[in-house]
């Protein structure tokens, strides 16, 4: 935390000399930003202020987090809440919903104008993802982490929730679907993913692209998604307790279909297998995946190589009524299978939605 104050008082410096290029908004004017807090290592405690492993991930409280950068102020009337303080390697779907309903009731209100959510590195993309198909409104949501925790030397915390609240104020943010925003980029929700397991700029969309950049603060737009998000898709989770039972099987050589056998035992509604190249299944797990699928279980080939889309292959994926997952990682077609199995098991209608979501 003294790591937190020492950068703040460089950025009030920086402020005091001109040096800032976003200029800050003259009161009155500002928007009105909630940040949520989920916990992660942007609110993580370690030892020692050198150690950016083996620290408590969620420790500090929202209201730590918002002290410690008071320059937020600058840019908008900010208030925080806290809705859970965990590792997000723990996020549950029960958390995702309650998420959703809560920032939906918040941008309800017109004296709402933008959301930030603070949350762990490990599953933020997930999450992001999940928002970008359930929140109903075209203001910004953007989600912040970071990859030090807030007691380490240089701390990547307190710059990123400084620009994500930026991004969360910014015009040129609404309507673009759920954002990502840290190390001075904003990506979106569909495509990003975590690609390093420890550096800040772990965050990318690779190949794709990520959206804009964060330019001394000015959030610049350079390309959008054409997928369809927010108020555009067909899923409203602001009623539902729960979310379809849908798991991720990993292929891999030598295969032999015995998690599949599980899934169908435990009673799945749908299996994302996390396939070979281009969503390509071992003979041995097709087999399984045809019999779940016979049973009216919904089967997503997607791929374990992180980049390209999942395009019709062999005529017996065909056949056995196996669905392509497009560009999603499967992490990610697992959040569209348990959204599109809240409409309908209709093979051809879900199929469709990979498509356009
Ligand atoms: N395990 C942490 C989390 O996801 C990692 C991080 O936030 O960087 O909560």
């Amino acid at each position: 935390m003294r790591k937190w104050l020492i950068s703040s008082c460089m950025v009030a410096v920086l402020m005091v000399f001109g040096m800032q290029g976003a200029l800050a908004a003259p009161a009155g004017d500002k928007p009105n930003i909630r940040i949520i807090a989920t916990g992660g290592t942007i609110a993580g405690s370690a030892a020692s202020d050198t150690a950016t492993t083996g620290y408590k991930a969620g420790a500090l409280g929202i209201d730590t987090l918002i002290n410690a950068v008071p320059e937020l102020k600058n840019y908008a009337n900010v208030s925080g809440e806290q809705l859970c303080s965990i590792d997000s390697k723990d996020m549950t779907n029960a958390i995702w919903l309650q998420l959703a309903k809560r920032i939906n009731a918040l941008l309800s209100q017109d004296d709402v104008d933008g959301i930030v959510i603070t949350h762990g590195t490990d599953t933020l993309e997930e999450t992001a993802y999940f928002l970008n198909l359930t929140v109903k409104s075209d203001k910004p949501v953007v989600l912040v982490g970071a990859m030090r925790p807030a007691t380490a030397i240089s701390a990547d915390g307190p710059m990123n929730l400084l620009n994500a609240v930026r991004v969360a104020s910014s015009k040129a943010a609404v309507g673009k679907g759920v954002l990502v925003a840290m190390n001075d980029e904003i990506n979106g929700a569909r495509d990003v993913t975590k690609t390093n397991t420890t550096t800040v700029s772990t965050f990318k969309a690779p190949e794709l692209g990520f959206l804009g950049y964060i330019n001394d603060g000015v959030p610049e737009f350079y390309r959008e998604s054409t997928r369809k998000h927010t108020r555009q898709t067909e899923f409203n989770v602001n009623h539902m307790d729960a979310l379809p039972y849908v798991k991720i099987i990993y292929g891999h050589a030598d295969d032999d279909g015995l998690f599949v056998e599980a899934a169908i035992k435990a009673g799945v509604k749908g299996i994302v297998y996390a396939g070979t190249g281009n969503g390509s299944i071992h003979k041995n797990a097709e087999a399984a995946l045809a019999k779940a699928a016979a049973q009216g279980i919904v089967v997503v080939r997607s791929s374990r190589v992180g980049n390209g889309t999942v395009i019709p292959a062999e005529q017996s994926y065909i056949d056995e009524h196996f669905l392509d997952g497009d560009s999603l990682n499967p992490q990610k077609a697992r959040i569209l299978l348990q959204l599109a199995l809240t409409k309908t098991n209709d093979f051809a209608e879900i199929q469709q939605m990979f498509k356009i979501y």
